[in-house]
């Protein structure tokens, strides 16, 4: 099927995480939206990468797939490196990849959990962003951070950890923008709200689902397409004066009281 839209037509895009969820939602509507080559990374879930590959390439777009632990400095680094050598060069880099490994409160908090949490979704956005500016210095490009409102709330129950991971990504996207604009690169942020992917069904049980719902003032959990969405325009020429900005997806959130 050729490709139905045309707001990143012909460029090279590597996405995080994007075995499931909002990473495959912003892999596939990458491709929706003319990439010629998306990078698929993920780190174990190999058939559901496999899927997005399918998904990506029915749009018309050629799919790269990449594994790597995020955390892992070698491993970004090379997965990087890997995603050069099949595209050629770097256009777009979503750094979605993101875990909350379990809830827990502070009180007894295992110091690996805190520091697991803090690798994958700060470090690892440290270790892929620094790998790929050498290659997207070159010809300029756009960098969206996925966060969440969690930065700004200090996150739902059980989740200190994970929200003061988001509010240092918040901080970085800010302070890549202020760094990377002279290349012409720009940096920005999507934070979403409650979104219904496979990481509620892993950490979120029933009773605290009802909560998030009830939180909004749309009263329901967003799809990962609604958060592709804001990606979309952040990484297209349509937000071209727009730098170091967050978009919120969260369904009116912060004005329910
Ligand atoms: P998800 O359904 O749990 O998917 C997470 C993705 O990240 C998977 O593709 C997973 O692949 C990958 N991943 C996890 N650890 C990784 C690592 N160390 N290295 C490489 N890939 C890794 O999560 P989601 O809900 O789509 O969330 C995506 C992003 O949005 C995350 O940063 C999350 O914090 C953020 N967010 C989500 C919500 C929400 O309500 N869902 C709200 C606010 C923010 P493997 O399984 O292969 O590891």
């Amino acid at each position: 099927m050729a490709n139905a839209g045309s707001r990143v037509k012909g460029q090279k895009a590597l996405v995080t995480g994007a075995s499931m969820g909002i990473g495959r939602a912003v892999a596939v509507g990458l491709a929706r939206e003319g990439a010629a080559v998306v990078g698929i990374n993920y780190s174990s879930s190999e058939d559901q990468a496999r899927e997005t590959a399918k998904l990506v390439e029915a749009e018309g777009a050629r799919a790269v797939l990449l594994r790597a632990d995020v955390s892992d400095e070698q491993q970004a680094q090379r997965m990087v490196e890997q995603f050069i050598g099949e595209a050629g060069a770097i256009d777009i880099l979503v750094n979605n990849a993101g875990t909350l490994v379990k809830r827990h409160s502070i009180e007894g908090m295992p110091t690996e959990l805190w520091r697991r949490v803090f690798a994958v979704n700060l470090d690892g956005v440290f270790f892929v962003t620094r790998a790929a500016i050498t290659h997207m210095k070159e010809r300029g490009g756009n960098i969206v951070n996925i966060t969440s409102v969690a930065a700004y709330t200090g996150g739902g129950p059980g989740s200190v950890h994970y929200a003061a991971t988001k509010g240092g990504l918040a901080t970085l996207t800010i302070g890549l923008a202020k760094e990377l604009a002279a290349y012409g690169i720009r940096v920005n942020a999507v934070a979403p709200g409650p979104i219904d992917t496979p990481f509620h069904e892993r950490f979120t049980p029933e009773e605290h689902r009802q909560s998030f719902v009830e939180s909004t003032l749309l009263r329901r959990f967003g799809t990962p397409e609604e958060v592709a969405a804001a990606v979309l325009f952040l990484v297209s020429d349509e937000s071209s004066y727009i730098t170091g900005s967050t978009i919120d997806v969260n369904g009116g959130m912060f004005f329910r009281l």
